[in-house]
């Protein structure tokens, strides 16, 4: 079957541009933030795939590529097997209709001036719903579904806890029917508690509303429920990508390693001796020279770490993993 969303080796790199004193002094050139490197990923219908890398390793700028909220750098972005990398206008709203997204935070992805009627109620008009009346009754219906008083629909979102803010941020994002839905880190800002709820919460709505997501979280332990497939990104390239439970069960890339121990009391993953990564994420102002992990890399095995980026070995059903330990010295293209 057609993947529902792919990611052809897709890279965004943004200009940073350097100061004018820098310009006048050094002959400095603007630099490139490497935010996503040469990602090859397709989304099945109806999967949540878990996207799982440390902060600033490019997975909320490889979601916002993905939705088209940004352009790619190079590589294409093909949704239900159009190209949609280069699309604009009229054709670029048509498709953002079948895509949403969730953000992080729920206090300042909501207007802070506008009720939930009017935020709700303007998703509704994107989905061509204008008569004010029927509008209402979907709001309550979808309060209802999240487990919100319908009294909310003319409340301000500063009067919601971060949990019902969060919800509001759903059902934003389901009143436009999508079908798919980016959520980028939706759990993190949120009491462990309350996080349970929330990713009970869309499991449930994925069912009901035939979505797909492209969930994002900083660590392994909030995708692990949710996931169907998991992707570990690094320094925005990927390092391995697997079925959830074989992920756990097998890891093989080392940074997958090292992350999984530190989940406390997952007593199903497959690493028993604990990794302690050395150092700090390198920038992507300037990205090492051949495999991106291999500064900190506790299993390098030579100089072709230092060299070369290690292309993709298969190494299950499913299962890839971007590491010289595992296969032929395929070279990817610089
Ligand atoms: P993550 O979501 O994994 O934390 P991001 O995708 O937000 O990572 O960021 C990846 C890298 O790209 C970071 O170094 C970040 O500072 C940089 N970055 C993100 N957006 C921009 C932008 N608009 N301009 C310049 N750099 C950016
Ligand atoms: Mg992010």
């Amino acid at each position: 079957m057609m993947p529902l969303l792919s990611f052809e080796n897709v890279t965004k790199h943004f200009p940073l541009p350097s100061s004018l004193l820098g310009r006048v002094l050094a002959g400095r050139r603007d630099r490139l933030v490497h935010a996503v490197n040469d990602v090859t990923l397709e989304l099945n219908e109806n999967e949540t795939l878990g996207l799982v890398g440390e902060s600033g390793s490019g997975k909320s700028t490889l979601g916002r590529v993905g939705i088209r909220l940004l352009k790619p750098t190079s590589g294409k972005v093909l949704f239900q097997g159009e190209d949609i990398s280069t699309a604009e206008g009229r054709r670029l709203r048509s498709i953002r209709r079948e895509m949403q997204v969730i953000f992080q935070n729920p206090y300042s992805s909501l207007n802070p001036r506008k009720t939930i009627r009017q935020i709700v109620g303007a998703a509704l008009k994107v989905r061509g719903i204008r008569d004010l009346k029927q509008q209402e009754e979907e709001i309550c219906q979808l309060l209802r579904r999240v487990s919100l008083p319908v009294r909310f629909i003319d409340a301000y979102p500063h009067q919601l806890s971060g949990g019902q803010r969060q919800r509001i941020s759903i059902i934003r994002a389901l009143a436009v029917r999508p079908k798919l839905i980016v959520a980028d880190e939706p759990v993190s800002a949120l009491d462990v508690s309350v996080q349970a709820q929330i990713i009970r919460l869309l499991e449930e709505l994925k069912k009901e509303f035939r979505l797909t997501y492209l969930f994002i979280a900083h660590d392994l332990r909030v995708v692990y429920h949710i996931s169907d497939r998991v992707a570990v990104m690094y320094l925005g390239r990927l390092a391995e990508v697997a079925e959830t439970e074989e992920l756990y069960k097998a890891p093989m890339h080392p940074y997958t390693r090292a992350l999984l121990p530190a989940i406390p009391k997952l007593e199903r993953t497959g690493v028993k001796e604990r990794v302690v990564l050395k150092g700090t994420v390198p920038s992507p102002l300037d990205p090492p020279q051949g495999c991106f992990f291999h500064t900190r890399c506790p299993e390098k095995i030579g100089l072709q770490c230092e060299q070369a980026a290690p292309g993709w070995t298969q190494v299950g059903a499913g299962h890839r993993v971007a590491c010289f330990r595992y296969g032929p010295t395929m070279m990817k293209d610089a």
